[in-house]
């Protein structure tokens, strides 16, 4: 158990923290395995409460100007930057990636913001005067009502600012139930939102877990979900949410492909791939996680790439000196991850560069792994199929562009592909045949920015609309055509009433 007393993990439902004495689960840091906080376990009691205060807050909230509701967001921004460390401190404590890693997640979460503070020109509707003979046209876009966000361990301050600028700046409430693993940077996001001066009620967080879940997709009051996770949770929180009448956008997990061509440049692939497959220790949806590598590219750039992936540095992440990697998030997960590349083993694959027993002197009982390669990887293995979340990538030869894309296309998933090329007839012709939502030429992780949305495909994504960008704001607001005419005599008659 911890020498230091737990960090506190409230819920914040109707303006007020508050840590009840309710069982809970534990917060590790990765780094030492120290459980470093709890967090409590709501259920339908907390979400009634959380929901009916969003439900509260919403008529306010909602007609409030969406310049004054931006200027919230202005001020939240500048806070979110004014404790810029104290956030990636608490990222790094929880999750375990290293400082740049925390510091590039919290730029992204910023650009999230950015992008909800030109609220009043993303709402921008269309009109069209006389569509009729005295007869003018136009479409407003209204707010839902409650909105929720569920969200996953591996990004704990970016996915929920995927989700909570551009759901409140339209103009709705919001209850969030963060990963109950890494409940900490969603806490202060919310002191922060309520810093920067958000009305009690319209930002709401309940932590737990199923119960919590199942609460808030069942709420008669909850007009749309917002989930970020893995595949068969996605899957169920889309179905259920759908049941029950709701708006729902559910990511789900990935295995993505980055096909490496003969003409590639050999420094700047091995560079990409090592940082697409271990940066933030393979705990990415957008991790490239398959190299296929067609003809002579695997003898050009395997021998560099196992030296890449050998020099990586393991350790710590909570102190001042900086590792290359982390660990990962458990020490549940970590030996998931071993179990895979035992069953890989198993099947006839053959570890390059094995990571698997790498020692952190200064930190012993930390959830580690090393960068690892597995070549010979073969379509019916279970490592070739399963998403791995971790640092392991594996390598599958082909002979041409044909072969690589039919291989890729095979997955079930379609989150991000990516192709390293010199030649720009084979990259355009693997942009359009790839069966993936994302794509980058000679861009190892193609994960899009705010204003773009993250386009997922397949068991990557189950609904309509994405998170980000122009998508985001048509999810969180329905359409309304308002058609009028005006009767009366003639103009001039006006100036008579
Ligand atoms: P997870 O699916 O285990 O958990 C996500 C959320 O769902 C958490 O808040 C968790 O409490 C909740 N949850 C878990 N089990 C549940 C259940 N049975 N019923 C209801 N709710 C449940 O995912 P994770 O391990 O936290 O995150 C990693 C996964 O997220 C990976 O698969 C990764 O690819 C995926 N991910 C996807 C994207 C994307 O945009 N596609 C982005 C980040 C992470």
């Amino acid at each position: 158990m911890p020498a230091t007393a737990l960090t506190p993990c409230p819920f914040f439902i109707d303006g007020a923290w508050s840590q009840p004495n309710l069982p809970g689960t534990p917060v590790f840091n990765p780094s030492s395995g120290e459980v470093i906080a709890e967090c409590p376990v709501g259920g339908s009691e907390e979400v009634n409460a959380a929901v009916a205060a969003a439900q509260a807050a919403f008529p306010a909230w909602s007609e409030t100007p969406p310049v004054d509701r931006a200027r919230v967001f202005f001020r939240f921004r500048q806070l979110v930057e004014d404790n810029f460390d104290l956030l990636c401190q608490t990222i790094t404590r929880e999750h375990g990636k290293t400082h740049s890693e925390a510091r590039g997640e919290v730029f992204r979460g910023l650009e999230n913001i950015e992008y909800a503070c030109g609220i009043p020109t993303l709402l921008f509707g269309d009109s069209l005067k006389n569509i009729a003979r005295g007869v003018d046209c136009e479409t407003i876009h209204m707010p839902l009502g409650v909105c929720a966000g569920i969200t996953p361990f591996n990004f704990p301050a970016m996915v929920p600012l995927w989700m909570i600028p551009n759901a409140l700046a339209c103009g709705n409430t919001f209850v969030l139930k963060p990963s109950e693993k890494v409940p900490l940077s969603a806490v202060l996001l919310g002191q922060l939102l309520e810093q920067a001066g958000l009305p009690k009620g319209v930002f709401n967080i309940v932590h737990g877990g199923r119960e919590v879940v199942d609460a808030l997709l069942t709420h008669p009051l909850v007009k749309a979900v917002s989930f970020v996770g893995s595949t068969p949770i996605a899957k169920y929180i889309h179905d259920t949410a759908v049941l029950h009448g709701k708006r729902v956008q559910a990511n789900g997990g990935a295995k993505n492909y980055i096909v490496v061509m003969p003409d590639a440049d050999v420094n700047k692939t091995v560079e990409n791939l090592a940082t697409a497959a271990f940066g933030c220790a393979g705990e990415r949806c957008m991790a490239g996680s398959t190299a296929i590598t067609v003809g002579a590219a695997a003898d050009r750039i395997l021998p560099d790439l196992v030296q890449a992936a050998a020099a990586i540095k393991v350790g710590p992440t909570d102190r001042a000196a900086q590792p290359d990697m982390g660990p990962v998030i458990t020490a549940q997960h970590r030996d998931r991850v071993l179990e895979l590349l035992a069953s890989g083993e198993q099947e006839g694959a053959k570890i390059l560069a094995d990571g698997r027993r790498v020692k952190v002197a200064e930190a012993p009982n930390g959830f580690y792994l090393g960068a690892t390669v597995v070549d010979g990887i073969e379509n019916h293995m279970t490592l070739a199929r399963e998403e791995v979340f971790g640092p392991v990538l594996n390598v599958m030869r082909m002979d041409d562009l044909d072969a690589a894309i039919e291989l890729a296309n095979r997955s079930a998933y379609g989150n991000g592909a990516a192709i390293f090329t010199q030649n720009g007839r084979a990259a355009r012709e693997f942009s359009l045949r790839v069966k993936a939502g994302m794509v980058g030429v000679n861009v190892g992780v193609p994960a899009t920015m705010a204003m773009f949305p993250f386009t997922g495909w397949d068991d990557s994504f189950y609904g309509d609309l994405h998170i980000q960008g122009k998508e985001s704001i048509q999810f969180y607001t329905r359409q309304k055509v308002i058609s009028s005419r005006w009767f009366g005599g003639e103009v001039a008659d006006v100036w008579k009433l």
